[in-house]
């Protein structure tokens, strides 16, 4: 099976912060990034709200694809001469690669939750489609685009493919963790990539490790573990993310009840309020949309909607203590009955967030989420899982770790007039330990 890899007559570049230059020497792929479905990812943030807690997150879900497609490039380079590599698989990994990221929306997390949406069946749609994107990947052979959408969701018969893709080691992680390193500022995510790449080997189905190279990967074990902790699951993060479902959640509310009236008419969100989003309304719908409205839902009637838009514009964000309302049940519903009587609706403004992470796991059958290993290639060529190799590995290796934190606007509680109200939950809250300043 061959493609009709077309090549372009002189190879482009792009100045890459994390990779330095991303290559493209194939015709598909710069014919890709050239569609407006993969420039409308230009328009997506990688990180969602992380920005208001690093302000230096601002980099896009395009910056985060074509950095994944340089990884995947330069494995496969690595990987031409190797007997269990089929070169004829090149041109579809470096599809995958690029495109795994085509289907999410604007801060994907909120919405996908409130929505109940799916980023991997929009990435199906776009790849499988009447777009752009599939005109291009079906010029390279008929039933290709399936093959690149089989690749990202995993199904794709050749598992080597696939774990270039996804797995616990992948093209997809080893960028993210380097690229919203950079982009935040932080000094945890970095780990030495090119070492990781030179000992990586392709071995029947899957991609293991040469065992002198394990230290690399413990580097990229940890850094992933604090990246989580640090960044991804940022407390402030959270606030503006809770603030951010909580109008859409009013919106919605507001559009369903018939006697509201917008100034501003919600039209790129009905689908969404409605539950049924075609992909071309989908597509229309990026993180400059969304600010539009919200900052001109600022000005609607609905002091809610007001509020909660006027917070997430100007970043004045929720307050937060550790919370665990299951735990915590009886303080739970008191804190609720009394954010009632002081009239300010707790279904907006008393919120519970939990993140939770694992690791790094090895192979577990039965359970929700199985989980390939990393297998480390020893001397005398025998596999062994890592974190039976590695005591750094196995200290966390299974370990789901939990945050749950509760968010409220402390500015309301202050004026709030019925002191007994207000005293009776800051002692419930403050009980909770130290109330967290957002500054
Ligand atoms: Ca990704």
């Amino acid at each position: 099976m061959a493609y009709k890899d077309e090549q372009l007559n002189e190879e482009k570049v792009f100045k890459d912060p994390v990779h330095r230059y991303v290559h493209v020497k194939d015709r598909v792929i710069w014919d890709l990034i050239a569609t407006p479905e993969f420039q409308r990812l230009r328009r997506i943030k990688q990180l969602g709200t992380t920005n208001y807690t690093f302000h230096g997150a601002e980099h896009s879900r395009f910056n985060h694809s074509l950095g994944v497609y340089e990884i995947v490039r330069r494995i496969i380079y690595n990987f031409q001469d190797r007997p269990h590599w089929n070169n004829d698989e090149r041109l579809l990994c470096l599809c995958a690669a690029l495109l795994h990221d085509l289907g999410h929306g604007p801060f994907s997390h909120s919405f996908e939750k409130v929505f109940k949406l799916d980023h991997e069946y929009f990435t199906q749609a776009i790849i499988l489609g009447d777009t752009y994107i599939n005109k291009i990947l079906e010029r390279v052979a008929s039933g290709f685009a399936q093959k690149v959408a089989d690749v990202i969701a995993k199904t794709y018969e050749d598992k080597l493919v696939v774990s270039l893709i996804s797995s616990q080691i992948d093209a997809d992680r080893m960028d993210y963790l380097q690229r919203d390193a950079y982009f935040t500022g932080v000094s945890y995510g970095h780990f030495d990539m090119e070492r990781i790449l030179r000992v990586m080997r392709p071995i029947e189905d899957q991609v293991v490790i040469k065992s002198t190279g394990m230290h690399a990967v413990e580097d990229y074990i940890m850094s992933r573990y604090q990246m989580y902790w640090q960044v991804y699951f940022h407390p402030v993060t959270r606030s503006a993310e809770v603030i951010l479902s909580k109008i859409l959640h009013r919106a919605k509310y507001l559009y369903e009840t018939n006697d509201f009236k917008f100034k501003l008419k919600p039209t790129h969100f009905i689908s969404f309020f409605k539950g049924k989003v075609a992909l071309d309304e989908y597509l229309k719908l990026d993180e400059s949309i969304v600010h539009y409205y919200f900052q001109l839902w600022q000005e609607e009637d609905d002091s809610i909607l007001r509020d909660l838009c006027e917070r997430f514009m100007n970043r004045r964000l929720f307050k937060y203590v550790e919370f665990n309302p299951n735990l915590q049940m009886n303080e739970w519903m008191e804190l609720y009955r009394l954010f009632q009587k002081a009239n300010i609706d707790p279904e907006y403004y008393l919120v519970v967030d939990s993140s939770s992470d694992l690791p790094y796991d090895f192979y577990r059958p039965g359970e929700e989420e199985e989980r390939l290993p990393i297998h480390l290639l020893m001397p005398n060529n025998e596999l062994k899982e890592l974190s039976r190799h590695s005591d750094i590995v196995e200290s966390i290796s299974g370990r789901k770790r939990t945050d749950h934190k509760l968010y409220f606007p402390n500015d309301l509680l202050n004026d709030i007039k019925d002191e007994n109200i207000k005293n009776r939950i800051k002692a419930i809250l403050y009980g909770r330990g130290e109330i967290k300043n957002v500054k």
